[in-house]
């Protein structure tokens, strides 16, 4: 893995607390299956689209019981607006015959059995044990990937050596919030393509930012 340069980490979470101190999941659950089912259908597809699609699909299929006995067709037209839509109905028709096999139809909270679900990677996994159990999670989504890696809190070039180095350098009680205030960041200041340096609280301390 890429060393890491040394940075004031904890300035750097005292001023992201600061700036994004309401930070949470865009996405609108209930529960923790409606979190699942949301943060799937999330790869690809943006967490409004979503917010817009889910009503439909948990009033036809509330609980992964509900959701077990439908096959992938029947599922498929409800969420066709999202990316991937055929391969997240085949998935998301798996995972609910699995929790109703395994787990009494209720969603599991720890990462070994989550990351048995198909669909389900370890971005998804820690968004669910962190937003839906309060287990402690970093998840490494492109938005927490690209500004960990630019505020030099992380070198990794993958997303698990991100998530990784972001464990050991964080405490463990700040991963969850953390974790929404780097997302809330890159999608409102630290763009993809043309971050807004020029009104960054972070620009003094980040050396992506002043060109360094
Ligand atoms: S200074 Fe620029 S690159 Fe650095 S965190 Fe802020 S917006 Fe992102």
């Amino acid at each position: 893995m890429p060393p890491l340069p040394r940075v004031p980490v904890r300035k750097i979470l005292a001023i992201l607390a600061e700036t994004y101190p309401q930070a949470r999941t865009a996405l609108d659950f209930r529960n923790p299956f409606e979190l699942l089912v949301a943060t799937v259908l999330s790869a690809q597809c943006t967490d409004r689209l979503v917010n817009r699609v889910t009503p439909g699909l948990f009033s036809a299929y509330p609980d992964a019981a509900a959701m077990a006995q439908a096959g992938p067709a029947e599922i498929e037209p409800l969420i066709a607006r999202c990316g991937l839509f055929r391969t997240k109905a085949k998935n998301l028709a798996a995972a609910a015959r699995l929790l109703v096999e395994h787990h009494g139809g209720q969603v599991p909270d720890t990462m070994e059995a989550l990351l048995r679900l198909p669909g389900v990677g370890r971005k998804t996994a820690n968004v669910v044990l962190s937003n839906a159990f309060g287990v402690p999670a970093i998840a490494v989504d492109t938005h927490v990937f690209r500004v960990a890696r630019r505020l030099a809190l992380a070198s990794g070039t993958t997303p698990a050596q991100v998530e990784t180095q972001l464990r050991r350098r964080i405490p463990r009680l700040d991963w969850a919030a953390t974790h929404h205030r780097l997302i809330w960041h890159g999608r409102l200041i630290c763009h993809a393509r043309l971050p807004e340096c020029g009104r960054c609280p972070l620009l003094a301390l980040c050396a992506h930012g002043r060109g360094l």
